[in-house]
């Protein structure tokens, strides 16, 4: 017998009963961000709704009793956080893990399961040797390696085979790793119920870009089809969600009075013709304004102007280096002169440009860094990220190094946001590497001519209070050397 399905064409399953399940951001004694199979501190205090959830929303809320808690939006620390779920009695708690913050994290969850909850981890930590990291942990009870799809509803529903990408364990209590294929692979479409934002906290998420306090994330792809080696995203494959499921889901949000976005997909606009008419459908709406990534080579004319047209105002650039030969070398598919001409269209089309940088890869050194920041000041950058080489999990930059013998497979605590250093260069120790990292922070946002254009081009109070608060928390975290 066929299954029943809902009006937009999802499957309902009704194999078991519904369950109440929460989904969790843990505490954390910083503000962190875990999501998309990465971790780091937050530079400059933003916290982002986590994508990984928001996505899950969607489809565990199709059949079961869904909450969310962000501990770290909602700033609890952990007697906190295990007195809320204690009142809210979920049977499964599916949480965010993070390199980032591993050993808080195994704590807060293992006691979780001393409590009786079903734990369900995700994130970068649990994504390579999954089946070992569960051998360690035995309060984790399974692991799924991707959220753009229905896995963990499968899984909750009772099945236990022909799971796309997902760590489990069978009757024996053995770590079995269900994987469909080659996850770099993957192509196609997408479709998750629609994602219910409404679940999430309305207060403490925060974003630099965003001109409203209340602002939305969401996702139309996932992965990403470049090759990047540092990157865990290229490792993902690439998958877009229906034009019409991505309008349903904004749509939603604008009636509930949302009108700023954070696109998160990492390279928006890969698939030209999908990304004109996903931006012709927000113009068309009016009422939008947001903020995306994408790579300097796929920011055409034609591209930008309909994005602008349809609200985006800042663009979030992948420059990586000034170097060429570096930016060959980890196979970015694109060299300055490309992004140097990117930068000026995406100006040209009235946009704010963000340029991250990837900082203290191993042929890093003091002269290349100074380079780094003379590219950022020559392109007129609105903001500069950057963020510090780590060896994420699942990327062929990492199994280089281990494979050198240059990262200890044991060690799992990693940060990428820069309040550390994970990897000293050839010529740069950790503690060097930092200092000069602070310093080129201090030094780009410190210019007198960029605080006067910055002020210039803010739109409201709302944004003004956002980049004093956020400008802030970014240059105490960056004041000194250590
Ligand atoms: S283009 Fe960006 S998201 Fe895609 S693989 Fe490269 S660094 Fe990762």
């Amino acid at each position: 017998m066929p299954r029943p399905e809902d009006p937009r064409g999802f499957p309902k399953r009704n194999r078991s009963p519904a369950l109440r399940v929460l989904l969790l951001n843990p505490p954390s004694h910083s503000v962190v961000v875990r999501d998309y199979l990465c971790s780091k501190t937050s530079k400059s205090g933003y916290l982002f709704h986590p994508i990984d959830l928001v996505l899950l929303s969607g489809s565990l809320a199709s059949e079961h009793d869904v909450h969310v808690l962000d501990a770290v939006a909602e700033d609890l620390d952990a007697d906190q956080a295990h007195a809320r779920i204690e009142a809210l009695a979920p049977e499964v708690v599916v949480s965010l893990v993070g390199s980032v913050s591993w050993p808080e994290d195994r704590a807060f969850l293992a006691e979780q399961a001393r409590r009786g909850r079903r734990v369900v981890a995700t994130g970068d930590v649990l994504h390579e040797a999954s089946e070992e990291r569960l051998r360690e942990e035995p309060w984790i009870e399974a692991a799924p390696h991707a959220f753009a799809n229905d896995d963990l509803l499968r899984y909750l529903g009772g099945e236990r085979e022909e799971l796309e990408d997902m760590t489990l364990r069978d009757a024996q209590g053995t770590p079995r790793h269900l994987r469909v294929g080659a996850r770099h692979k993957r192509r196609g479409e997408y479709r998750v119920p629609r994602p219910r934002h409404e679940l999430f906290p309305t207060h403490g998420y925060r974003f630099p870009f965003a001109r409203s306090q209340r602002f939305a994330t969401l996702l139309t792809d996932f992965g990403c089809p470049y090759p990047c080696t540092f990157c865990v995203i290229g490792t993902l494959g690439y998958r877009t969600r229906p034009v019409a499921d991505v309008l349903e889901e904004i749509d939603h949000l604008r009636a509930a009075g949302t009108r700023e976005l954070f696109v998160m997909d990492q390279t928006f606009g890969v698939q030209r013709e999908r990304a004109l008419e996903l931006c012709a459908a927000l113009e068309q709406r009016g009422d939008l304004s947001w903020t995306t990534f994408t790579r300097p080579d796929t920011a055409t004319d034609e591209l930008l102007g309909a994005m602008r047209r349809a609200g985006c105002h800042t663009l979030i650039l992948g420059i990586e280096s000034a170097d060429d030969a570096l930016l060959a070398r980890y196979k970015k598919g694109y060299d300055t002169n490309v992004t140097r001409a990117a930068v000026g269209r995406a100006q040209a089309a009235g946009m704010a440009v963000v340029g991250t940088f990837v900082i203290g890869l191993p042929e890093e050194s003091e002269a290349s860094l100074e380079a780094s920041l003379a590219f950022a000041l020559e392109l007129e950058l609105d903001f500069l990220s950057l963020n510090m080489a780590v060896p994420r999990f699942g990327t062929p930059f990492r199994a280089e190094l281990l494979g050198l013998g240059l990262v200890d497979p044991t060690e799992l605590v990693m940060d990428q946001g820069g309040a550390s250093a994970f990897l000293p260069t050839r010529t740069l120790d950790r503690d060097a590497m930092l200092a000069l990292k602070r310093k080129l922070v201090r030094r780009f946002y410190l210019r007198p001519s960029w605080i006067l254009r910055r002020l210039r081009r803010v739109s409201s109070w709302s944004e003004l209070a956002n980049h004093a608060s956020q400008g802030w928390a970014l240059l105490r975290a960056n004041l000194g050397p250590r």
